[in-house]
């Protein structure tokens, strides 16, 4: 019988890690099945791009894994027994119940309202393609100087921002942070997000923390109430309640905790990657929620997994941040380099090479998913007949 494989989500990671797989392992030795939500791999980087009505190419899954030797399954995983071995799956055709003997859990993440009152029910985001997408119905309904509140003044919320500012110069664009403008970044950072900010003309509303959203306004807990026709909110990720809900040794919030191999702590069964993985990085600081440092992790886990299952030497890397890009619209960028465990230094590339260089990077991780071993030659290898030990 063939060794079952289930990698869950073909975002990023998942896809990464379920055609890295195959690349490595003996078609008549394993079954690799991939299980995502939608027809296409999503390109969630640019979700702001998508929001503001630039069309995406459009990237199906079938046609990325053909011949490949993964199975697709188009469904939405609705549960997972980690002490049963099963994922449950409902798709066109109905429920279903998998068996695996490996999993990998890439479900990646989506918005994460806080808890904020008025978040869920007035507030878009541009976590994922259906969030973006409503996100633009509504962004296309707006009328001349009509007020947009981006909430939250990280990577995504410059990023969205500046996209919509420049997409539509007659809106009236703010952006609310709970700090300063960028204040993680080096002097020359911050001081390229000013400049795009003011030729775009974003207000920056600077430690500003927001207490509640209406349908026409958010509220901050200084008590000013701030018109927004459209409030988007970008304050961090937050991941699926799926593996928190099973006896997976998971993290306060819901990731699933692996040791440097991307294997589950608590089954060894069982490996996650990406946003869904709570990995321990560079200065024992939690990676951050990334495709940066994500897809790493779909490469550990692969090759961790196929030396497991073939009897070859268990690699383990140690993943690394080198710079944090960022798209400030289409014609402006910043590239913040950082140290290893993600804090910057004071060189950064700006303007419109800045912009190229991030426009490559989208393109070179979309390219990733489409040739997952990245130089490294195809050799697959056959499974050993006798179970590996789960400590090896
Ligand atoms: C607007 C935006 C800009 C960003 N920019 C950057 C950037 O510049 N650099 C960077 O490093 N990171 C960036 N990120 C973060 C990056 O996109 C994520 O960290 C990355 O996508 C995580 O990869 P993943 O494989 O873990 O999850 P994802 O890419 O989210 O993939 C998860 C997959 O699982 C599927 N899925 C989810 N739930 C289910 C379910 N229940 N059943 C079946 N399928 C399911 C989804 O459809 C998806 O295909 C950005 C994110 C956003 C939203």
């Amino acid at each position: 019988m063939r060794h079952r494989i289930i990698v869950l989500g073909a975002g990023y990671t998942g896809a990464v890690a379920a055609g890295r797989l195959a690349r490595r392992l003996h078609r008549e030795d394993v079954a690799i099945t991939l299980v995502n939500a939608e027809r296409d791999f999503v390109e969630r980087v640019r979700m702001h791009q998508l929001a503001v009505g630039q069309d995406l190419r459009l990237r199906p899954l079938g046609v990325i894994f053909d011949g490949s030797g993964v199975e697709l399954k188009y469904a939405r995983v609705t549960g997972v027994d980690v002490d049963r071995t099963t994922v449950d799956i409902v798709g066109e055709s109905g429920a279903e119940t998998l068996e695996y003997d490996t999993l990998v859990y890439a479900l990646g993440s989506g918005w994460h309202t806080r808890g904020i009152p008025g978040v869920a029910e007035h507030a878009h985001e541009l976590a994922g393609r259906p969030g973006a997408l409503r996100l633009r119905a509504r962004l296309a309904e707006l009328a001349a100087g009509q007020p947009v509140v981006v909430v939250g003044g990280g990577l995504t919320g410059l990023e969205a921002a500046t996209e919509i500012a420049e997409a539509r110069p007659d809106l009236d664009i703010a952006l609310a942070t709970r700090g300063g403008l960028g204040d993680w970044l080096s002097d020359k950072g911050r001081r390229q997000v000013r400049k795009v900010f003011a030729r775009l003309g974003i207000t920056a509303h600077e430690n500003t923390t927001v207490t509640a959203v209406g349908a026409d306004h958010v509220s901050t807990a200084d008590g000013e109430v701030v018109p927004a026709a459209v409030t988007v909110w970008t304050t961090g990720f937050a991941v699926h309640p799926i593996a928190a809900a099973t006896t997976l040794d998971v993290g306060e919030n819901g990731q699933i905790v692996v040791d440097e191999t991307m294997r589950s702590v608590s089954h060894p069964d069982v490996y996650a990657i990406g946003d869904a993985a709570l990995v321990i990085g560079p200065g024992d600081k939690p990676l951050r929620m990334s495709c940066a440092s994500g897809v790493p992790t779909a490469w550990q886990a692969a090759d961790a997994i196929a030396a497991r299952l073939t009897g070859g030497k268990t690699p383990t890397r140690q993943p690394r941040y080198v710079n944090q890009c960022v798209s400030l619209g289409r014609r402006e960028g910043l590239i913040q380099y950082v140290t290893a465990d993600d804090r910057a230094v004071s060189t950064a590339l700006t303007g419109r090479l800045a912009a190229l260089y991030k426009e490559v990077v989208c393109k070179g991780a979309a390219w990733g998913v489409a040739n997952p071993t990245l130089g490294v030659p195809t050799r697959r290898r056959r499974v050993l007949r006798e179970p590996v030990p789960q400590d090896s």
